[in-house]
This record gives C-alpha cells, structure tokens and sequence, in this order.
C-alpha cells in the first residue's frame, strides 16, 4: 500500500490495529510513550518516532489510539504534538480512535482544521479530522483466533480424509479454507468503527478501517463517533446491569440460571448480555464470566465511558438517571478491587455484602 500511516498509542487496542494494517501492506511508522512498546515494534523493523510531531512528518495518515482525552489533546496540541508548526503538515487525514468526549474530538478537530497541507493531494487543500472508537476488545481477539483454529482443525481433518479419494477435492478445499481463514483472522481485534468528521474523509478512509477491523458506520459531523461510541456503552452498562439483577433476583427465587438463560433468549428481555456475553459463570462457555471474569472489556473502562457519559449528558443539561446509577455501581466496582475484571463481574457485585 501506497500511503505511510503513523500510528500513536499501541497498548491493548493500537497494537492489534497497527499490526493489522502491517499485515495489510501499509508502511507504518509508530510513536508511544512506553519504551517497551517502542522496542517491540522497533525489533518487528517498524520504524519508530520520538514526538507526534516526528510521525506527523513522516506520515499521510495518522492514528491515535489512547486512554483518555487529555492525552488525546497532549498528543495533537502539546508542545511536541501532531499540530506543532502545523502550517504547513503532511498528513491529509489524522484519526482518533480512542474513546472520550465529544466534545474533546469537536475541538481537536477545529484545531485540525484550522491547518493547511504541505501539498495539496487530490481534492484536499487541509487535513481533515475523523473521531473513530472502535467495538470490541480482547475477546474478539479471541474470537478471531478460536475460528481460525476450528477452520484450521476441519481443514486439517476434511483434507487428510480426501487425500485417500481425491488429490482435486483436497487442493481445492485447501484453497476455500485458507480464504476463509484469512477472512477470520483479518480483523481480529476490532469490531466496528463509529465514525464521525466529513463524509468524503469517511468514504477515503474506508479501505484503512476495513484493514483494520470488520466494519464502519458513518454517523455524522464531528464528535458523533465519539457520542456513539459512548451511547453504545452506556446502553450496554445499563443492559448488563438489568440481565445481572434480574439473574440474581431469579436465582433468589428458585429459578437456575440455565433455564432463566432460555427465558430470557426466547423472550423479549433476549439482548447481548444475556445470549452473547452472559454475565453468570457456567452458563457459556468462552465468556469472561467462565473464565473468572478475565479478559473481555475492563470494568475500569466501562467505568470511564459511563464517566463521559455522565459528563456530556450533563453538559447539554439532560437528566440521565440510569447513567449516573450506573456510573456509581461500576465505580464502586472498581474501588472494591474489581477494576481489571470484565465488565460482567458487575453480577458478582451483587453478592458482595449480602447473606448468599
Ligand atoms: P492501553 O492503556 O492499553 O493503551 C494506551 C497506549 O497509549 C499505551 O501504550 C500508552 O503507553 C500510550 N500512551 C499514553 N499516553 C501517550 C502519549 N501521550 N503519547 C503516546 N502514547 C501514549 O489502552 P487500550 O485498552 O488500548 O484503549 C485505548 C482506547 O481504546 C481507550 O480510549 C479505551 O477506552 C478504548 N477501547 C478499549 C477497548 C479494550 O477492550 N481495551 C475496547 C474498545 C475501546
């Protein structure tokens, strides 16, 4: 791929993206703050910067991909950040992908546009802004790598057995099986991209959100990403809250979790924390709750994103009871040790500190 992509922020989620987009062909140069991750990278032979402000020189695009928004403004506005002497900058197209306020993405993204290019590319005299979260986490990671290994095992196992009645049959079920497990392990972090900014900068960066993860929704002008991205978890807090409550007052009643799991996924209560992510250990398998809630999305994180929730809800003078109820028992959560743990050990929470 033509176009050199400067990446910054490569923790959990960066590094995964960042090297989805090697494995697509895209030469990336990266810049991180943790020398570990910059000697990592660095010993992969991807060449690494000492400042944003050294990627942005080297780069058409670049991504951000970090904790909260006053890195994300440290990284775009700092003295040594993506914005310094910014007139004239090479890159056409900078992306935040992490997950913070819209109203942080609305202004780096002035700031962005108040910038001219160093050269004029197609149709752009100025670099433009895109806010860009991103679905999913390690399990999806997971995910990813446990379909290749079922494909892998039945392209294994379906090749051995035709070997013995067809070399034809067995080199063309090679070839349907390595397409379709390079189809599945193509993205195997991300799920979708909420995107907000220009639609002409959207429609440009499809082929980069497509390399890195599995889709991307178009969702408006400036900070909409960003206020999807925090409505999707807010509704997903509070729906995993429900499911979890309603699990533990059916329990309390005499109904097993299993049979109350076939309630709820025939019924009208049927949502993702119930059929796909159910919070009750035992009751699925391959879900942080059967692996002693580790892995998946940090409860610190939901606690964050309900904090921006909080927040934003707040600045536009809207009430939002459940938000602030949720952001309270999540913080609590966290405060009780639990910070690391998956989201979903918010259904143990209910145990703490009652007669089980
Ligand atoms: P992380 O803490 O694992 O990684 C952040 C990286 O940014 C680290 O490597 C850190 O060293 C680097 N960094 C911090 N400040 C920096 C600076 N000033 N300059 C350069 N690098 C800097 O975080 P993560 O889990 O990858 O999450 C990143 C964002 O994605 C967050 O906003 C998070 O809410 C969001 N998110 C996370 C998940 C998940 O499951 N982890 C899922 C969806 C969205």
């Amino acid at each position: 791929n033509e176009k050199s992509v400067g990446f910054i922020g490569l923790g959990n989620m960066g590094s995964r993206m960042a090297n989805n987009l090697i494995k697509n062909g895209y030469k990336v140069a990266i810049h991180d703050i943790n020398c570990n991750v910059m000697k990592m990278f660095s010993d992969m032979g991807v060449p690494t910067k000492e400042t944003p402000f050294e990627v942005a020189e080297a780069s058409d695009v670049v991504i951000t991909m970090l904790p909260s928004s006053s890195h994300v403004l440290d990284v775009y506005t700092g003295p040594n950040g993506l914005l310094r002497c910014a007139n004239p900058m090479r890159p056409q197209l900078l992306m935040d992908s992490s997950t913070i306020d819209p109203q942080t993405s609305r202004k780096v993204s002035v700031a962005v546009s108040n910038c001219i290019l160093k050269e004029k590319k197609d149709h752009w005299e100025k670099p433009v802004m895109l806010d860009a979260p991103v679905s999913g986490g390690v399990l999806a990671a997971e995910a990813g790598t446990l379909t290749f290994m079922v494909w892998f095992l039945t392209f294994l196992r379906i090749t051995f057995h035709l070997r013995f009645i067809s070399s034809v049959s067995s080199v063309w079920i090679y070839f349907v099986g390595f397409k379709v497990a390079r189809l599945e392990t193509r993205d195997p972090i991300l799920g979708e991209s909420m995107v907000g900014g220009s639609e002409d900068a959207y429609l440009a960066a499809k082929p980069l959100f497509l390399s890195m993860g599995k889709n991307a929704i178009y969702c408006g002008g400036a900070g909409t990403g960003s206020a999807a991205k925090i409505c999707n978890n807010l509704a997903l807090a509070v729906s995993m809250l429900g499911v979890s409550e309603a699990f533990v007052l059916g329990q309390s009643l005499g109904i097993s979790a299993g049979t109350l799991t076939k309630v709820l996924n025939t019924s009208s209560a049927r949502c993702w924390s119930s059929d796909s992510y159910n919070p009750v250990p035992g009751v699925m398998e391959g879900v942080p709750a059967s692996r002693n809630y580790t892995g998946g999305f940090a409860s610190k994180l939901m606690a964050k994103d309900l904090n921006l929730a909080a927040t934003s809800a707040k600045e536009v003078g809207l009430q939002c009871p459940l938000t602030y109820q949720a952001q309270e028992i999540y913080t609590e959560l966290c405060k009780d040790g639990h910070e690391s743990k998956d989201f979903s050990c918010v259904f143990r929470h209910y145990y703490s500190g009652q007669d089980e």
